[in-house]
């Protein structure tokens, strides 16, 4: 999956295996235990000083700073972001996201936030930021250098997602980290969709690179968790900021997500490619105008992905060719092998119902009908595509009634 480059001594694989299992954090346990804690009782009050003075991650010192529960997870998602500082965990992706912002954005700062962002964060842009006396600009997901033209004299920090929520654009990452570095801009990047193994985002020259862990990293559909991997220059200023707003995750949650993590590169192939083959499948149907799938040539930004990905994971969308409402709730409403239900990542396939149009405010989305997204989980794609042939049928007698 990855080479051993720039500093890397093993693959992803390897270090899925290994990272983050310190033996004094596993004693002669393979997995990272469980400690839950409050308090943190210390030998006397000059420990307790040496700690508090010392104010290094991976020290006991209460337990909203966590345990070895958290930082072994912590440490595993930094060791997957070659040149990254360090690692810091929130309750869900949002609580990550919105932190990150808070990190780098003061009062009378622009940013510039990518069109195709997923909704919350363009909620907690127009809402929070907008009250605090931050500005948000929204940029065509497709502008690359063209970025430069809209920094100004208070453009502080430049956010993508790649590719975009619903509609995967895939961005020029590297044209656009180029711009914003020459202005001295700070990046950030939700990787959600690819992971730092399909797109290591900190050696693509991101300050922050963003993880909704709840969908890959946890993998199961059973925990919320957020992440945000930071650059030396960053961090600090990230550490500060989140332990200032009191973010904890729980014992458990963090278990989760380092018992997910150790099956990520595994899981992530699998997703591949059974998405590429229900993808494939669905390109080939009279039914659909169009996939959005970042590794199928008709994806807006398809030669980015091509260059920058090291693989595709198992989310991505079609637009069916006409029909309304009722028509896409027949395909959907009937399918045996996806559930209807928010979020992704996990082993499950889910089908989404999807209006990007309302999402938009810098481009417009135009479509030949409604959009269906698909997160294809680690089943057989041939039940899938069966499911979903059955799914276009009754989507046509809709349609064409
Ligand atoms: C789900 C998601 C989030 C938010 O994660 P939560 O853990 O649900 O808060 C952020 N970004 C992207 C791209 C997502 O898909």
């Amino acid at each position: 999956m990855s080479a051993p480059e720039d500093g890397h001594d093993m693959r992803d694989e390897t270090r899925l295996a290994s990272a983050g299992r310190r033996p004094e954090w596993t004693g002669p346990i393979v997995n990272t235990p469980v400690h839950r804690a409050s308090t943190i009782l210390f030998e006397d009050c000059a420990a307790l000083r040496r700690g508090a003075a010392r104010n290094a991650d991976g020290d006991f010192h209460y337990g909203r700073r966590g345990t070895p529960t958290q930082w072994s997870l912590a440490e595993a998602l930094t060791a997957l972001e070659p040149g990254a500082a360090g690692t810091m965990l929130y309750p869900s992706g949002v609580a990550a996201i919105a932190c990150a912002l808070l990190s780098v954005l003061k009062s009378g700062d622009e940013l510039l936030m990518v069109d195709s962002v997923y909704g919350p964060t363009r909620g907690f842009c127009d809402q929070v930021l907008a009250q605090m006396g931050i500005a948000t600009r929204y940029y065509d997901p497709l502008i690359g250098a063209g970025i430069a033209a809209l920094i100004g004299e208070r453009t502080r920090a430049v956010f993508l997602e790649s590719p975009g929520s619903l509609t995967f654009e895939v961005q020029d990452v590297p044209a656009i980290v180029d711009a914003a570095k020459a202005r001295g801009l700070v990046t950030l990047l939700d990787n959600t969709w690819a992971t730092p193994l399909f797109f290591p985002a900190i050696a693509a020259g991101i300050d922050l690179a963003i993880l909704a862990c709840t969908k890959y990293v946890v993998g199961h559909s059973d925990a919320m968790l957020g992440s945000v991997t930071a650059t030396p220059a960053v961090y600090p200023g990230l550490r500060r900021t989140t332990q200032l707003f009191g973010q904890h995750v729980s014992p458990d949650d963090a278990f989760l997500a380092s018992r997910g993590l150790r099956t990520l590169a595994v899981r992530l192939k699998a997703h591949e490619a059974g998405a590429l083959a229900v993808a494939r499948w669905l390109a080939a149907r009279p039914e659909v105008a169009r996939v959005l799938h970042p590794a199928l040539p008709a994806c807006p930004g398809h030669d980015a992905w091509a260059r920058d990905f090291r693989g595709a994971s198992g989310l991505f969308g079609f637009v069916l060719d006409g029909g309304g409402e009722a028509a896409r709730a027949a395909l959907i409403d009937g399918l045996a092998h996806f559930g209807i239900g928010y979020s992704w990542g996990g082993f499950e396939s889910l089908a989404l119902p999807v209006d990007p149009a309302g999402l938009r405010t810098a481009t417009r989305w135009q479509a030949e009908g409604p959009v269906v997204r698909l997160h294809i989980g680690l089943e057989h794609p041939d039940d899938l595509i069966a499911d979903l042939d059955r799914g276009l049928a009754r989507y046509r007698a809709v349609r064409d009634a």
